[in-house]
């Protein structure tokens, strides 16, 4: 393949400019070869280094980087990913679609993206939830990196409760802390690797949300499935946070196999001007 393009250029203007003169008084064919030889070799080379650089190509999928300097608090996306709204019982299906296709001729691959906005690890702008801000595009691009990135307390939220007044006082969280990723029962119960939306997770109640907003100086708020609010509070509890515009929401955190601590956290959302809600990758470094 390289010999191809090598020779196919060499045939066009590109290459044959610089070489202009050297091919006036040399058998353009010995040129070539002459040319080809480092590539021939380099190659023949590879195939003595051990996987991944050999032979078997097969992609590294990691969790944790670096030896345990950086965990991916993401979940990877598959058809089987849940998501938030109607019609998605089954997980998101399809996502990708390849267009073009090199097996079928192609000069190269290209996919179409259809993912719904809150599916899998997310996070939601102010206009998720109200109409006014929505209008006024308090969107995905409006968010402030400055608070989805920094330092981050990882806690652990007892289980079997949704997250109250009283549980919310009873984690202590000092003041001055501004980001908090709370792991509850949902990551116990891997409920974000189930397809359909699971009614049943934990999450912030009303009150608890608004003992957060009245109490400490978290800005942003993580959890471990799709709705930081519980079901029975789901719209409730998200107008408390989402009403000051100054807190933001990560939900679908994957905070299976780390431990509680302090981290710096770092989630970028992609950048969707007039979306209210965007999938985003969330890490932790140590
Ligand atoms: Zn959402």
């Amino acid at each position: 393949m390289i010999v191809f393009w090598f020779y196919k250029y060499y045939n066009q203007s590109l290459l044959k400019t610089p070489l202009k003169n050297l091919s006036r008084n040399m058998n353009p064919n010995l040129i070539f070869l002459l040319l080809i030889i480092p590539y021939v070799t380099s190659s023949l080379k590879d195939n003595a280094y051990p996987p991944p650089y050999g032979e078997e190509l097969i992609p590294l999928r990691r969790e944790v980087y670096g030896g345990g300097k950086i965990y991916d608090i993401t979940h990877r996306v598959t058809s089987e990913t849940p998501s938030g709204g109607r019609g998605f019982g089954e997980g998101v299906g399809k996502y990708l679609t390849l267009l073009e296709s090199m097996k079928n001729g192609s000069d190269y691959n290209f996919s179409i993206i259809k993912l719904p906005a809150h599916s899998g690890t997310h996070v939601d702008a102010p206009g998720h939830m109200f109409e006014n801000y929505f209008e006024e595009g308090f969107d995905i691009d409006s968010l402030d990196l400055e608070v989805l990135n920094g330092p981050a307390l990882l806690v652990d939220v007892p289980r079997d409760k949704n997250i109250t007044a009283e549980v919310m006082e009873s984690l202590n969280i000092p003041k001055g802390v501004r980001r908090v990723l709370f792991r509850t029962l949902n990551t116990d119960r891997r409920l974000m690797s189930q397809k359909r939306f699971d009614t049943s997770y934990v999450g912030f109640m009303k009150e608890g949300a608004q003992w957060l907003k009245d109490n400490t100086d978290i800005k942003l708020v993580g959890t471990d499935y799709l709705s930081v609010a519980a079901y029975v509070d789901l719209i409730p509890a998200h107008l408390v946070f989402l009403e000051s515009r100054e807190i933001i929401l990560v939900e679908g955190l994957k905070l299976e196999d780390v431990e509680a601590g302090l981290y710096d956290v770092h989630c970028l959302p992609l950048r969707l001007l007039g979306a209210e809600g965007s999938p985003i990758r969330c890490i932790l470094i140590k």
